[in-house]
């Protein structure tokens, strides 16, 4: 399969679904992400210097995991569902041909992300299912679906920190506690588990995208004391 993630800025890939991409990448999978802004508004000093140091930053984060990601170049803190961006995603998605398709969620805490996932999913109505991505924080974020991916944790991180103009230490951080959290959700009982979660919408003719997806992460049995449950702390 062709997994494609849309983030809308230059470090999103990387900090909501690289883990994943990852997981499907050991699996055999191709998998490859667009930007769809051009980051420029990123720091406190904006504009095209700044745009061409993240589009570099975002391109260092993809050299080692052979991916190159597509630049949409779309105005930073200015995504609309207006008929540019649309037909931009459109024509990725037609020029790529993606088994399944990654973006953030409608609910998501950022206009841009919200803007961006609305033209997403049309774009891909009838062409791939659309996998909608946990939000900064989890918040508002109901999981449909659980991804390990313990084993790609690191990598993530090491990306993430490719975004050096974006400091990039607390999204390590955020992102870290995040993952871990997901992974206790699923009663994942190593300290070090992680995962990303993920939901979707029950839509024709893709109804449910879940048997393409790499695996969650491993359930332990619960014992038979009441108190035996995990906790993102450790097993208690
Ligand atoms: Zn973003």
């Amino acid at each position: 399969m062709k997994i494609l993630g849309f983030g809308a800025h230059p470090d999103d890939a990387e900090i909501f679904f690289l883990g994943t991409l990852l997981a499907f990448k050991a699996a055999g999978h191709e998998i490859g992400w667009v930007v769809a802004s051009d980051g420029a508004k990123g720091g406190p000093n904006p504009g095209p210097a700044l745009a061409r140091l993240r589009e570099g930053e975002a391109s260092a984060a993809g050299k080692p995991l052979g991916v190159t990601p597509v630049f949409l170049r779309r105005p930073d803190g200015g995504l609309s569902e207006d008929a540019g961006l649309k037909a931009a995603v459109e024509a990725v998605i037609l020029a790529e041909a993606p088994d399944l398709v990654l973006t953030h969620a409608p609910e998501d805490y950022h206009p841009d992300h919200r803007a961006l996932s609305r033209a997403v999913s049309d774009a891909a109505s009838f062409r791939a299912p659309v996998l909608y991505v946990d939000t900064l924080n989890g918040v508002g974020f109901q999981p449909l679906y659980y991804v390990d991916i313990t084993p790609h944790m690191a990598a993530k991180q090491m990306a993430i920190r490719c975004h050096e103009s974006q400091r990039p230490e607390r999204f390590v951080t955020a992102a870290t506690a995040l993952n871990r959290l997901r992974a206790v959700q699923c009663n994942a009982v190593e300290e070090e588990a992680y995962a990303e979660a993920f939901r979707f919408e029950p839509r024709a003719p893709f109804a449910d995208p879940r048997g393409l997806l790499p695996p969650s992460p491993p359930v332990r049995p619960l014992g038979r004391r009441t108190d035996d449950v995990p906790t993102a702390f450790g097993q208690r």
